[in-house]
């Protein structure tokens, strides 16, 4: 066999990495470092800086304001600004999610009043989805978009709405209709969060972070253009976005500006050391694997939920790893406990690991399907 599989970065691409690794070292010089920053790191700031640089909507098309990049830039850049910790989370959602979802399913007059706004990091988008009785099952969700004339009325509850307190859209996924199967009926509603009837509540979790909130929704009312896609048939849009948001790099290198600084403390000599070492930079190796697949869409469809397992349960062995590694100094640093304390959240958000393997099973695999409750 001749053939050679090139794993190598062209010097361009070698260069784009050294320009981002020093953007996001002046952002943490300037902002602090936070462990997950795409969602813990919120700065308005440095979402301009990221902006003034390009690095939002790389792989737009230029139709819509993007630059047609290739997608494994934008992974260069995301890859160097959430190991380092930099403060990107006031434009990530924008960037991953919503910009790209509003290009696929959005109307023109859509397009044009949210992606320029995206695009300069103005702009702070939040994800209406889980809500207190409807999380993995997000078939069974409640809010209610009533239509009313030439406006949706909205009623319901969602709940662990990162950013709901400072964002200025909620990206909303509600019900429109309660006939027939539950997935039918479900669409997808751009709703501006400073409009009357939206209560917001934010939630402090045990790391003291506070982007979780409650938002509740109390006759909301939102012109009918705010509507993306189909009336009622949003649960594909709504599965793709999910397979895009799963397969990220962002999935995979949360803490590793923690592992960088526990193996700087670490005894290399110790044979349980070295061995945890390996295990882990084996574990980085094959996730940029599995994601660099998932953004040249080279993976199977719905195989982004095993690259989601494997690198968020990676994510979680690297905690273990700090944890042991550090002991008690880890109490001593503020950032090192958040990070230790915040570890169970990398397998639950996104999807937890339990249901990316059901999908695994069942959509990749072609396992029978889960015996239903
Ligand atoms: C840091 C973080 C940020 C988040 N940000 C957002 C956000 O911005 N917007 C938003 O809408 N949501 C957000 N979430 C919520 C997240 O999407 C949900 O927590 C997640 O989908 C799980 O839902 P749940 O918490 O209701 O758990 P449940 O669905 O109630 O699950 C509870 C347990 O049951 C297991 N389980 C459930 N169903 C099955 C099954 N079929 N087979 C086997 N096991 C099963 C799960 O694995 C889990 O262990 C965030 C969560 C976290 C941790």
């Amino acid at each position: 066999m001749t053939d050679i599989l090139e794993f190598t970065f062209t010097a361009e691409q070698q260069q784009l990495r050294e320009q981002a690794r020093e953007v996001a070292h002046k952002g943490v010089e300037k902002h602090g470092r936070f462990n997950d920053s795409w969602i813990n790191g919120f700065s308005k700031e440095f979402a301009q800086t990221m902006a003034e640089n390009g690095w939002i909507g790389m792989g737009w098309p230029k139709e819509h304001g993007g630059q047609e990049r290739p997608p494994i830039e934008r992974v260069i850049v995301a890859e160097e600004m959430i190991a380092a910790g930099a403060p990107i989370a006031a434009m990530w959602f924008a960037d991953r999610q919503m910009g790209p979802t509003v290009i696929t399913y959005g109307t023109d007059d859509q397009k044009a009043e949210y992606l320029p706004k995206m695009l300069t990091g103005e702009t702070t988008w939040c994800i209406g989805m889980s809500e207190p009785d409807s999380g993995s099952d997000l078939a069974s969700l409640s809010t209610s978009a009533e239509r009313d004339g030439n406006i949706f009325r909205i009623n319901g509850q969602k709940i662990w709405t990162s950013f709901g307190d400072v964002a200025d859209y909620c990206y909303l996924i509600c019900r429109t209709n309660s006939e027939g199967p539950p997935h039918r009926g479900i669409s997808e509603i751009i709703v501006p969060m400073n409009l009357p009837g939206i209560e917001v509540r934010p939630i402090t979790d045990m790391t003291l972070n506070r982007h979780f909130c409650e938002v509740y929704f109390n006759n909301v009312e939102v012109p009918v253009e705010n509507l993306v896609g189909q009336e009622g048939a949003a649960f594909k849009q709504t599965m793709k976005q999910l397979e895009h948001e799963r397969g990220g790099i962002d999935r995979l290198v949360s803490n590793k500006a923690l592992y960088d600084e526990a193996k700087k403390c670490a005894n290399l000599s110790d044979p349980l050391n070295r061995q945890e070492i390996s295990k882990i930079e084996t574990g980085y190796h094959i996730g940029r694997l599995l994601v660099y697949r998932e953004t040249l869409q080279q993976a199977p469809s719905g195989f982004s939920a095993a690259t989601k397992c494997f690198c968020t349960e990676h994510e979680w062995n690297v905690a273990q790893f700090v944890n042991r590694i550090l002991g008690p100094k880890a109490l001593l640093d503020n950032q090192v406990t958040k990070g230790l304390a915040y570890a169970p959240a990398y397998t639950i958000m996104g999807g937890t690991s339990n249901v990316m393997r059901n999908i695994l099973g069942e959509r990749v695999l072609g396992l029978d399907r889960e015996p239903r409750g």
